[in-house]
């Protein structure tokens, strides 16, 4: 029987070298074949680790048909190491559509972990790490962009998100629109690279702070935005405030009319309103 081959997701630094780990050179040089997101780009780090493995370009305009092909190849027992400009393949880069259609031919698909810009930017941030959602890049259609950020609006769980510098003051603008001035989020700048900083204040102020530097020149530099999210306290509050024009039996009777049996609605609008089941029976009565 034809022996298989397998892919390796290998990790690739996001700034300094020094991160490439050993067993990333090794695994690029072992490999029958590098598909990379820019080969222009690859060759810069092949050669600085003297890495010979033949090169082909694997990237977003021809994800399908290429992870097709290199599948192919791995089903005929080829080694395929997958690498994307920096940082961690099929996070927000190539590689996503490859691991599906590899696993669906039964290929081994194998990761060489290392740096990736979310979780480290995560890390440093200094918001709370224990739940958190990822989002990219927010979609530039204008539509979806809008559904997304309204997506957000009561995301309790920190929010990461990766910004083009030059969209940076656009996005910081909207996002306060949605979540408010008030919130707090920690902009990690260039992480592994000379000028890597976390900058931590609320969106009034980074508005104001980056609407100047704009006006002073470009803003340059890789950016993830990680930002607090809503608190369960500030939730509650609102969905108080929405039933505070509700009489008490309206209260209740707009939960009846989402499912709830009489108790259990009547429960709920004694925990929204802060009294007890008692006091409302004797309001309804
Ligand atoms: N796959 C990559 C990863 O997992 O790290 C992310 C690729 S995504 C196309 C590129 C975005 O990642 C940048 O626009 C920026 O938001 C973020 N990024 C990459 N390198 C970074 C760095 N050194 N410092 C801060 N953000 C970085």
């Amino acid at each position: 029987m034809e022996q298989s081959g397998k892919i390796y997701l290998v990790a690739t630094p996001i700034g300094n070298l020094g991160d490439m780990s050993p067993r990333a050179i090794e695994t690029l040089r072992a490999a029958d074949l590098i598909a990379a997101e820019d080969t222009r780009n690859t060759i810069k780090l092949l050669n600085h680790f003297e890495i010979k493995t033949h090169m082909t370009s694997y990237h977003e305009y021809n994800r399908t048909e290429k992870a097709y092909e290199l599948v192919r190849r791995a089903e005929q027992g080829e080694i395929i190491a997958v690498v994307s400009d920096a940082g961690m393949p099929a996070i927000s880069d190539p590689g996503e559509v490859l691991v599906r259609m590899a696993l669906d031919a039964g290929i081994e698909v194998t990761i060489v972990p290392g740096p990736c810009a979310a979780v480290s930017a995560l890390a440093i941030s200094g918001q709370p790490t224990g739940r958190f959602v990822f989002e990219a890049f927010l979609p530039q259609e204008k539509k979806e962009r809008r559904a997304r950020l309204e997506g957000l609006r009561d995301e309790t769980r920190t929010i990461v998100l990766y910004e083009a510098p030059h969209r940076l003051t656009k996005t910081l603008a909207e996002l306060a629109e949605v979540l408010g001035g008030e919130r707090e989020l920690s902009l990690v700048r260039e992480l592994t690279k000379r000028h890597e900083e976390v900058q931590r204040g609320n969106f009034s102020y980074f508005l104001e702070r980056y609407a100047e530097e704009a006006g002073r020149a470009e803003i340059r530099g890789e950016y993830v935005l990680v930002i607090s999210g809503k608190s369960e306290e500030e939730l509650r509050a609102e969905e108080i405030s929405v039933f505070s024009d509700f009489t008490p039996a309206e209260h209740v009777a707009w939960y009846e009319s989402q499912g709830f049996d009489r108790k259990e609605a009547m429960k709920k609008a004694a925990k929204d309103r802060g009294i007890s089941r008692r006091e409302l029976y004797h309001m309804l009565l």
